[in-house]
């Protein structure tokens, strides 16, 4: 996938706004792109359509490039396709919290019972699992030994029970022993068939369940509209868990889940040990599978940050070589509201190279400079050129600074430096080439 969104982005570099014609192939693109992540043909087309919609005619933010805008639209519309916020699993008001788990065999129903388990007793609820799956005896000591691990209690019966008895009974013991939230297991099969459908029908009737979690492997892919679309019309469901997203699926399934049954997913499976499950973030998702790093992050923190005439007023004196040590103190302001600078320059595609310490040192070394440029006078602010000038000056911002004078020549030199890396950074914002870091 990241291959062909790059490649329609890149056809984006150069044009200077985005227009109806210049959007039609990079939308061809992340139309197939967005196939090739499985995500089924309906779903792709109401979003390739709605993007589009957006995108055109959209003012454009300065030093935010087209492409750059057409990421963050895309972006966007693919966080809203999967229901925007996070969204939480309900709990009953009073009386245990009923989830029951449903989906096909090999999934990871049974894992999910305990992951959701121990994610629940660190939130501080008191848990217990119910062993549906009476098929194979197996699956009951798969959950039994499963339940030991997160040290959650496990009611069973022997193979020869209903499953509904079974719910029924549970949940009567977990009214009994005051259990918070009881986690019911059930049997999956490998298609869809009449009988596993019957049998959760019957099972929900039996548990009037808070929650109805869908268990979706992230790899299945094309199917996963028509899986989403059966389970929710026959049983009803309210929401999903996406499993194994620590393979290589791309993502596909979680795009077509809300939009089918309009019902969200709500936590996502990323391994097999019990602590490997968390929230499903739709932001997250959408980057996962635009494969853009974290372009789109930066260039949203751009755009909070430097209020446009800030921006503007800067880039035309950078322009001009005319950054000064006002502009030198606004900057730095400027990159400890968007955070650590770490973060920042972590952000920045191709810029892995710098090391932490590195980083840490260039944190330091602004602390430093503040100090100094506070005990210029706001002419030697605006004109370095007076400092390069005169030692005097020098020494007495040194005296004042509390600063050898030395320090205060190199801060002098580095302004002038400054000057060209200044310069370098405003490209990588506008989306262009990407300096290597001097030091
Ligand atoms: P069930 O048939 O739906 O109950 O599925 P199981 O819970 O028995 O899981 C089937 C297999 O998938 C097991 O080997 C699990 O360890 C594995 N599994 C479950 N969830 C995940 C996950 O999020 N990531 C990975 N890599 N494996 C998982
Ligand atoms: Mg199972």
């Amino acid at each position: 996938l990241t291959g062909g969104l790059e490649a329609a982005w890149n056809k984006l570099k150069g044009e200077e706004v985005l227009t109806k014609e210049n959007i039609v192939e990079p939308m061809r693109d992340i139309r197939r792109a967005l196939l090739e992540a499985d995500v089924s043909l309906p779903v792709v087309r109401r979003f390739v359509q709605a993007v589009s919609d957006q995108a055109v005619g959209v003012g454009l933010i300065r030093g935010v490039k087209p492409d750059q805008q057409l990421v963050k639209t895309v972006h966007g519309e693919l966080v809203k396709l999967m229901g925007g916020d996070v969204s939480e699993l309900v709990f009953a008001k009073s009386g245990p919290t009923v989830i029951l788990l449903a989906g096909l065999q090999g999934v990871g129903k049974t894992t999910v019972c305990a992951k959701l388990a121990f994610y629940l007793k660190k939130q501080g609820k008191s848990c217990m699992l119910v062993a549906g799956d009476v098929y194979r005896p197996a699956a009951i000591d798969q959950l039994v030994i499963l339940g030991e691990q997160v040290d959650v209690p496990v009611y069973t019966e022997g193979t020869g029970v209903k499953p509904a008895e079974i719910a029924r009974k549970g949940l009567a013991e977990a009214k009994r022993k005051n259990i918070d939230v009881v986690i019911v297991d059930t049997a999956g099969r490998l298609q869809i068939d009449k009988a596993m459908m019957d049998e959760l029908k019957e099972v929900k009737r039996a548990l009037n369940p808070t929650e109805v979690l869908l268990v979706v492997d992230a790899m299945t892919g094309q199917e996963a509209a028509a899986l989403v679309t059966t389970f929710n019309l026959e049983i009803g469901i309210t929401g999903a868990i996406l499993t194994k997203l620590d393979g290589d699926s791309r993502g596909g399934a979680a795009l077509s889940v809300k939009e089918v049954s309009g019902k969200p997913i709500k936590l996502v499976g990323r391994g097999e040990r019990m602590e490997d499950l968390e929230p499903f973030y739709p932001d997250r998702m959408a980057g996962r599978i635009l494969g853009m790093g974290d372009v789109l992050s930066f260039v949203e923190k751009a755009q909070e940050v430097m209020r446009q005439e800030d921006a503007e007023e800067l880039q035309k004196k950078i322009m001009s070589a005319q950054f000064d040590f006002n502009d030198f103190l606004k900057q730095t302001q400027t990159v400890a509201r968007m955070g650590s600078m770490s973060r920042v320059i972590g952000m920045i595609p191709g810029m892995g190279k710098i090391t932490p310490a590195q980083v840490r040192e260039a944190e330091k070394s602004l602390k430093l400079m503040e100090g100094m440029i506070e005990a210029m006078t706001p002419e030697e602010r605006e004109k370095p050129e007076l400092l390069a000038e005169s030692p005097a000056r020098r020494k007495r911002i040194a005296q004042d600074s509390g600063k050898t004078e030395q320090q205060v020549s190199q801060l002098v030199a580095q302004l002038f430096q400054m000057r060209v890396r200044m310069k370098n950074l405003m490209g990588v914002m506008e989306g262009g080439s990407i300096p290597a870091l001097s030091n």
